[in-house]
């Protein structure tokens, strides 16, 4: 018979978890005001709140650490970082920074000015709040069909190239740069095909614009280019990196997502200007040129992190069990966006309580529900995350109210996800019975969900 699939690695250190009871539940999300943030790691038994940061290093990596140089600068740890980001994406000039925020912080500072617009895909919250912190707009161009979270599509985190070219035509002149976000983190960890990524090019050649990509899946997104755009098939994960860094001028990298290490980031780019104009905002905002926010040992693991991650093996592992729980929410009849993405399942919650209008956030409801049926800690990517217009002050009612189960890298097992679906199961089960959302009582003015507090309806 054929051979089922498994993981492309072996466990060598273990960290134990503890289940908790539905009363100590009750308890603890109370405490933390109904904000899945705001709950203790060891409140929870199995964490889906992120894949950043809560990979699980290799053994090379680990070795790597102990080979790191902590010198203050011109450190080997730096060269063997910028040499690996190099040579997977020909970009020469490399900035580390402490993480993925810190590179658009870093760069936007240099290269967005009151008043200017961004266009993009989803830009992600930090991305977007270093764009409207500076007075600017960020300008979501993702395609209509992200929307609909039923609709079957390989590349649903492509740009619209008409709602891009429109954005120029329009407005050229306040237009700094591109942005496109690989994979697509708001719209579901959906990718963004070869294709795109090439119209997108053209576009921005017309009007002699630069093309940013926020890279911190770039190696899941090559996965899919790979496994889902025809005449990829047979290139290697690393030959289509390259591929597509050569559509951009530059990139700013979370590197706790596709560069499995705890802490770190950076910004990388051809361009000279842009290297110039970063450098006088790393060093006091993040640190000297040569380690910008990071020790040395943590720009050797991530070294050896990019490297492992732009081979084949270790992201079909990952890939495939995001697959995996997604086959399991299908045998549930759970709506999530489809196709699986990345990173991540995303369900569509006010399709599961359809009895909570927005004003009550469901996905907020739905991970406070699941929290209590399994201690299961996900998080919301939708209303509050959306926080409110910065003109009107309104909440942003226009998007997808998601609850993301993201899917640490490298971290738990397929029985995990087993739980995970029954969990969600048992929520869906009683979904009738859920009547009333949570509201909000305190919020901070820009990224709300990270501290606002709630209370049940
Ligand atoms: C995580 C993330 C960021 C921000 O990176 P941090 O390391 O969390 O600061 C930016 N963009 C995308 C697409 C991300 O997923």
């Amino acid at each position: 018979m054929e051979l089922p699939f498994a993981e492309s690695w072996k466990i060598k250190m273990i960290e134990p978890i503890r289940k908790s009871t539905r009363e100590e539940r009750e308890k603890w999300i109370k405490e933390a005001h109904y904000n899945t943030f705001q709950l203790r790691s060891e409140q929870v038994y199995i964490d889906l709140i992120t894949d950043s940061g809560t990979g699980s290093m290799s053994d090379r990596q680990w070795a790597a650490m102990m080979l790191g140089d902590e010198s203050y600068a011109g450190a080997s740890s730096f060269f063997n970082l910028k040499n690996k980001i190099t040579e997977l994406t020909g970009f020469g000039y490399v900035i580390p920074t402490h993480q993925g925020r810190a590179a658009e912080n870093v760069l936007f500072s240099h290269l967005i000015k009151a008043g200017d617009i961004v266009p993009g895909n989803s830009h992600f919250d930090t991305t977007k709040g270093h764009i409207e912190s500076r007075k600017a707009f960020a300008l979501d161009c993702t395609i209509d069909e992200a929307k609909n979270t039923q609709l079957e599509i390989p590349f649903k985190g492509n740009v619209d190239p008409k709602k891009l070219e429109k954005a120029l035509a329009e407005n050229a002149d306040k237009i700094p740069f591109i942005i496109v976000t690989i994979t697509n983190n708001t719209a579901g960890g959906q990718p963004v095909s070869m294709q795109n990524l090439k119209e997108v090019r053209v576009i921005a050649d017309k009007y002699k614009k630069p093309v940013l990509f926020d890279s911190a899946r770039f190696a899941e997104n090559a996965y899919f280019i790979k496994t889902r755009e025809k005449g990829y098939e047979n290139k290697t994960i690393k030959e289509i990196t390259k591929e597509m860094f050569d559509l951009a001028d530059g990139m700013t990298m979370s590197a706790k997502k596709d560069g499995i290490v705890n802490m770190g980031g950076f910004i990388a780019t051809r361009r000279e200007d842009w290297y110039e104009g970063a450098k006088k905002f790393c060093i006091p905002f993040e640190g000297y040129l040569t380690y910008g926010g990071m020790n040395g040992r943590d720009m050797n693991a991530l070294a050896v992190g990019l490297d492992e991650n732009t081979e084949f093996d270790n992201l079909e592992t990952r890939i495939k069990q995001v697959e995996y729980l997604a086959k399991k929410l299908d045998e549930y009849g759970i709506p999530y966006q489809r196709p699986a993405g990345g990173h991540a399942i995303f369900v569509d919650a006010p399709k599961v309580l359809t009895h909570i209008p927005k004003e009550e956030f469901p996905a907020q409801t739905l991970t406070i529900e699941l929290y209590l049926e399994a201690g299961i800690r996900s998080c919301e990517i939708g209303y509050l995350l959306a926080d409110r217009d910065p003109v009107t002050r309104e909440n942003r009612f226009g998007g997808l109210d998601l609850l993301r189960l993201a899917i640490p890298r490298r971290v738990y097992t397929n029985n995990h996800m087993d739980v995970i679906a029954a969990a969600l199961k048992n929520v869906y089960d009683r979904r009738e019975k859920i009547t009333r959302g949570v509201k909000i009582v305190w919020e901070a003015p820009l990224m709300r969900h990270f501290t606002v507090k709630l209370d049940r309806l």
